[in-house]
């Protein structure tokens, strides 16, 4: 395995964002499909040779250390269904100041929890749209609503410490659910993670109207259940976070679409076919797989993400009349 050395150079944009955070796609395949993300039939997965190995992730992972990224967040699809998940992470656990997270829908947790946290997985995010099994299956398309509670029991039963749970919030579906998860937050001690619906949808079916949106969400706790106090933040969480006046229970909110936090964006993704990407919501992508695959250098792995990075637009355009679908939905990117 070629070492990247230590470096000077940092994932920089124009607009002077250093980037420190990237999300790592395993696969584009899933358990489940979610309306808001997949099509519900006749997937076209990638073929698995077009995949990155695990020798190929982390040879990337490695330079992107070395160029600053401190923060790595394993995703998909869905990253458990990739065979034998744990031994990508015990690899990225050997590079030195890298945290490791991972965002999965919870339904293979139940088994795989103890030899993640094993490997050195420490922050997980379980995507939980509905705290009720009919409607679970509404938007998944899929039961396993108590696999996923299952799931998230034996997360915190093998000592992962806060975990998130992520819900989308559509309005005209999961209003009723804001509540029952201001609760569970309150009684689980995981941060609900409410995440305003964005145009990534594999049918393109999203509209503005089916936004709920994050003022909406705050009010709708602070009424019911205790008033929503602001906590202080790095400035580069995606997430808002706030707690119960009484001091029980966190949320945090993504408002991409209200309030978009392109400004303070330090994050940029790895596909699982290899492409470098700044921003979900990209045209265009960096091919790393060819750098891999002939033979290229980890300069030249360097160079390619430093100019991926360097590229970035300003930021997305969903809220202008200029916004265009990226050519993949959010399951082929990796979220
Ligand atoms: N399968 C895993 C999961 O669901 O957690 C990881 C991949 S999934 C694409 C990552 C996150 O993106 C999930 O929390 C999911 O809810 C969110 N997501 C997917 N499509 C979205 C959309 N159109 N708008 C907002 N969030 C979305
Ligand atoms: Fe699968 Fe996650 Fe997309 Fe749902 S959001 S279909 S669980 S990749």
């Amino acid at each position: 395995m070629p070492v990247a050395a230590p470096s000077a150079q940092q994932l920089v944009d124009r607009f002077g964002r250093v980037h420190t955070k990237l999300r790592v796609s395993v696969t584009d395949r899933c358990n489940l499909r979610c309306f808001y993300c997949m099509p519900a039939e006749n997937v076209a997965f990638l073929p698995k040779p077009e995949l990155l190995s695990y020798e190929e992730i982390e040879r990337v992972v490695r330079v992107a250390a070395s160029l600053g990224v401190t923060n790595i967040r394993l995703t998909g699809g869905e990253p458990l269904v990739r065979r034998d998940l744990p031994a990508l992470v015990a690899r990225l656990s050997t590079i030195p100041n890298l945290s490791l997270g991972m965002t999965t829908n919870g339904i293979l947790l139940g088994d795989l929890a103890q030899p993640l946290y094993d490997a050195g997985l420490r922050s997980l995010n379980v995507s939980l749209d509905a705290l009720d099994p009919v409607k679970f299956r509404e938007v998944t398309r899929r039961d396993g609503y108590e696999r996923v509670l299952a799931g998230i029991e034996a997360a915190q039963r093998v000592g992962f410490q806060s975990i998130k749970i992520n819900a989308v919030a559509i309005r005209g579906l999961t209003e009723d659910q804001l509540v029952p998860f201001g609760h569970f937050a309150r009684e689980s001690g995981c941060e609900a993670r409410f995440i305003e619906y964005m145009p990534l949808d594999a049918d393109h079916a999203w509209e503005r109207e089916k936004v709920l949106f994050a003022d909406e969400i705050i009010d709708a706790l602070s009424a019911s259940i205790q008033p929503l106090v602001p906590l202080d933040g790095d400035g580069h969480s995606p997430a808002t976070e706030y707690a119960f006046a009484d001091g029980v229970g966190r949320i945090g909110i993504i408002a991409s679409v209200s309030r978009p936090f392109c400004a303070n964006c330090n994050r940029f993704r790895l596909t699982s076919d290899g492409k470098a990407r700044a921003c979900l919501f990209s045209h265009d992508e960096t091919d790393l797989r060819s750098v891999l695959r002939s033979d290229g250098t980890d300069e030249q792995l360097a160079d390619a993400l430093l100019a991926c990075v360097a590229g970035k637009w300003e930021g997305h355009e969903i809220n202008t009349a200029r916004f265009l679908y990226p050519d993949r939905p959010m399951y082929s990117i990796g979220g």
